[in-house]
């Protein structure tokens, strides 16, 4: 097979029985939202990797996307949309849910949350990982997505306050701009300590209270402060 065309089925090593192999894998490290399980079969993730990583888009591990960053491996994926949307998504009625990401990168968490939650307000600040992003999301169909080119750190005042926040690099401490701009009943799911020592740790807003629960021990790239 030649090509990246966005809506192949892909083949071998890229099919959706590799797929459905990796969502067995998710179950087995914890991850039991079906909402997830099945967001995570349908999202081509090899899409979203260099051609030459196409092969080991569904085997349980980290991808570099360029210029230093990395995806996510599966099981870390799957465990923060699950700890995202337990507190935002399925309400049977009210408004509209909004959910902002820091650190778009190749887009694969973001392609999750698009399929979660209404509304996706993704921030990354490497201009060309942004624009790829936008691009591959797009191509795959994507319509409920905004993307912006800024320093997470800051959030995105202008479209908040968030049902939920996530993050996607680690951050020494909570930033407070992202804390103000959580609404309440959301939730923040954020890597937080020094690279050899990160916690993956859920805020939930109650009224004007904060209640830190941490979850996992995770390994992310620093979130750096600054566009690049
Ligand atoms: N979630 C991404 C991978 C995250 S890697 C995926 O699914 O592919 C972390 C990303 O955070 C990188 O793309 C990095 O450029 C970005 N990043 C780091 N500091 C940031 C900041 N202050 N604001 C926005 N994005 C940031």
């Amino acid at each position: 097979m030649t090509g990246s065309h966005p809506h192949s089925r892909g083949l071998g090593l890229t099919s959706p029985t590799s797929r459905a192999r990796m969502v067995a894998e998710l179950r087995k490290n914890g991850v039991s939202d079906e909402r997830v399980l099945a967001a995570m079969q349908k999202i081509p993730r090899h899409e979203f990797v260099e051609e030459a990583w196409r092969g080991e888009a569904y085997r349980n591990k980290p991808l570099p996307i360029g210029l230093a960053q990395t995806l996510s491996q599966p099981v870390v994926v799957g465990l923060m949309s699950q700890a995202l949307i337990a507190a935002v998504a399925g309400a049977p009625a009210g408004p509209r849910k909004r959910v902002l990401e820091i650190g778009t990168g190749s887009g694969y968490q973001t392609a999750v949350l698009a399929e979660l939650i209404e509304r996706v307000y993704s921030v990354e600040r490497l201009k060309l990982l942004s624009e790829l992003a936008r691009k591959r999301l797009g191509g795959l169909g994507y319509r409920n997505i905004h993307f912006g080119y800024a320093d997470g750190t800051l959030g995105w005042d202008a479209h908040g306050p968030y049902d939920a926040i996530i993050v996607t690099a680690a951050a020494t401490e909570v930033p407070k701009a992202l804390l103000d701009q959580l609404a309440a009943g959301g939730r923040l799911v954020i890597p937080v300590g020094p690279p050899n020592n990160q916690m993956l740790r859920a805020v939930d807003r109650i009224g004007s209270r904060y209640i830190a629960t941490d979850l996992a021990t995770v390994s992310f790239v620093p979130l750096l402060e600054g566009r690049a």
